[in-house]
């Protein structure tokens, strides 16, 4: 065949297919006008998960009655003029092509009122080809009605799943305008059933209830400047949302939703960012629940790589990606589990208590705790004193953790009982060592590596032979947390030295579970391995539930478990401690 130029309805529907690839993007592209038409109310109705009907009502601005047929003309918009525009966009659309699509590939019907005009306008167009021009009546603001979305093109109409699932994706993109835009009224009728509804009073705090319902919306904190007006976009990222406690946590990342300059965005690395904000907060595979916002200068951010938008190219990654995880990691920090909102309620103190208690704790102050008996405690806090947050990366963020415990005695011979001014504490010894050891692995690991103990003698541990591939390939990474280790024939290894914590305990059985835990979940790399070795070390020498542990061990442990940056969790995520404060007890005993 020669080559030859295609008929304009055939590239219309080549075009269409780009930017209308199912029923949710029609209902994404009418969204996305009407606010740019600054609609403060947007209704979307639809009929059949939208392959029937998709009809989007909005209070905005409207079209005058002349740009009526500009409208469905392809690259016809009302919102850049210049290719220089292109630089810095500000509205959700800008490259005028998405009725012209779906207009080629339905039967579409705009029937508009501009806010200066006494009449309105309808407008007809079917597979691409207008009908009718008119007019007609209408409130001041815009209704587009689409109906039988891709009549016209059989091939895509087979891509499309059951009904069901794609009132699906429609309902989750109407869910992320309203995130975007709490002061917008939206609302999603599903066959006739309003599915989705918010109240458009400008809080995000209630969209998120909406979205997330109560129960969950309940768990998840406030970070940044959540109440409207949001801040303007500036030449540096500033980030706000909703972020979940760490109890909240899902099996995948799909609960982490990102958007920048109130548009919806997909960004692999900045879902890491949130990830990475819950480290060691978070049990391992289980991902948060998070509404991150970001505001940044247009000129910084390129939002045209892609025709649905979704994806951006920021000017300086890192940076955004800094202020996302600082931001959320501040955030649960500061409600990490034992730390309470409401203002400190302490014990009833009689005279001379503070005192009669302090000299209570300074008496157990030698560390005796077996496996760390070359360390020391380091100096006691004075009265009143309390360990300074954890700060990373620059973050500063003073606050307390932990106070000064007093240990009461061991129940259980699992859990530590102690009273701090503030109410009594129950440790779970095993998960307060974990997050012990892992923090002074990870220091020791800073500074160098993990420190190591040599054996006397080398011994050969021979592996099974699927876990033989990952010793050889992370040599490096097991040197790095204090594991000499050399290949020794066949899928036997020769263990020179194992890290110092893990002394007197079989070499064998030690490397063996140590990667066994690489060979478990996600695939990863770099650091992310030696992480997952040393708290894998730091499960396997922690001190077991079941170890009956003297006072002097229980003390030392305590003093270390003050001592820790996030002594609230172990390095799973899981709590360490469960904390009843002097007034919930008060209550519990009808105290008032
Ligand atoms: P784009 O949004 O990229 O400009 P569209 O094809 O989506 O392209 O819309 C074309 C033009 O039609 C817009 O630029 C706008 O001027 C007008 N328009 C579309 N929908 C609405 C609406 N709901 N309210 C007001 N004007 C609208
Ligand atoms: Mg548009």
């Amino acid at each position: 065949m020669p080559i030859r130029i295609l008929p304009p309805d055939v590239a219309d529907k080549i075009a269409a297919g780009e930017v209308v690839e199912r029923p949710a993007s029609v209902v994404k592209e009418l969204i996305e006008n009407a606010l740019d038409a600054g609609a403060t109310v947007v209704r979307v109705e639809i009929r059949e998960g939208g392959l029937r009907l998709v009809k989007v009502v909005d209070n905005g601005s409207g079209i005058p009655h002349d740009e009526v047929p500009l409208a469905v003309q392809r690259h016809a918009t009302s919102k850049i003029t210049r290719a220089e525009d292109l630089v810095a966009i500000r509205t959700l659309g800008f490259r005028g092509e998405a009725l012209a699509s779906i207009a080629s590939v339905s039967r579409l019907t705009l029937t508009t009122r501009y806010r200066d005009e006494e009449v309105g306008t309808r407008l007809v167009v079917e597979g691409g080809r207008r009908l009718r021009l008119e007019r007609a009546p209408h409130p001041a603001g815009t209704t587009v009605m689409v109906e039988h979305l891709f009549f016209n093109t059989p091939a895509r109409r087979k891509f499309l799943k059951k009904p069901p699932t794609e009132a699906g994706r429609i309902h989750q993109v109407v869910t992320r305008y309203a995130l975007a835009y709490p002061d917008v009224r939206f609302t999603l009728v599903s066959d006739g059933r309003t599915v989705l509804q918010t109240s458009g009073n400008g809080c995000l705090g209630d969209v998120v209830a909406v979205v997330f319902g109560h129960e969950v919306a309940r768990e998840m904190v406030p970070f940044g400047q959540v109440e409207m007006p949001w801040p303007e976009p500036g030449p540096t990222p500033q980030v706000w949302g909703f972020t979940g406690k760490p109890n909240l946590h899902r099996a995948n990342r799909q609960h982490i939703i990102l958007f920048l300059n109130r548009r919806w965005i997909h960004d692999r690395a900045l879902v890491q960012a949130v990830v990475q904000a819950y480290h060691t907060f978070l049990p391992v595979g289980r991902y948060p629940v998070a509404v991150v916002h970001m505001a940044l200068d247009p000129h910084l951010v390129d939002v045209n790589v892609h025709p649905t938008k979704a994806e951006v190219r920021f000017r300086d990654p890192r940076a955004v990606f800094h202020a996302v995880q600082k931001a959320v990691r501040a955030a649960i920090v500061d409600v990490a589990p034992v730390r309470r909102a409401e203002p400190d309620i302490t014990w009833a103190q009689p005279p001379g208590w503070a005192e009669r208690r302090r000299s209570l704790v300074e008496a157990g102050q030698q560390p005796a705790f077996p496996l760390t008996t070359d360390e020391e405690a380091g100096p006691l806090p004075k009265p009143g004193d309390t360990t300074e947050v954890w700060t990373e990366q620059g973050s500063e963020k003073p606050g307390r953790l932990l106070p000064l415990l007093r240990v009461v005695g061991q129940v259980g011979a699992a859990y530590i009982v102690a009273e701090g001014p503030d109410g009594l504490y129950l440790i779970d010894q095993h998960a307060a060592h974990e997050r012990v050891l892992y923090e002074k692995l990870m220091a020791e690991r800073a500074q160098g590596a993990v420190a190591a103990q040599h054996l006397l003698e080398p011994v050969p541990v021979t592996v099974d032979s699927e876990l033989a591939g990952l010793v050889a390939e992370h040599l490096d990474a097991l040197l790095a947390v204090g594991f000499e280790i050399e290949p020794f024939g066949k899928d036997t290894y020769l263990v020179r030295a194992v890290p110092a914590v893990l002394s007197g305990q079989d070499p064998a059985r030690i490397v063996e579970e140590v990667v066994r835990g690489l060979a478990e979940g996600e695939d990863i790399t770099g650091k992310a391995v030696e992480d997952r070795l040393i708290t894998t070390i730091c499960k396997r020498a922690a001190v077991k539930a079941g170890q009956v542990l003297s006072d002097q061990e229980m003390r030392a442990l305590v003093r270390e478990l003050e001592a820790c940056n996030t002594p609230h969790t172990c390095p799973h995520g899981r709590p360490t401690m469960i904390h009843i404060t002097a007034e919930r007890l008060a209550a519990m005993f009808g105290r008032g």
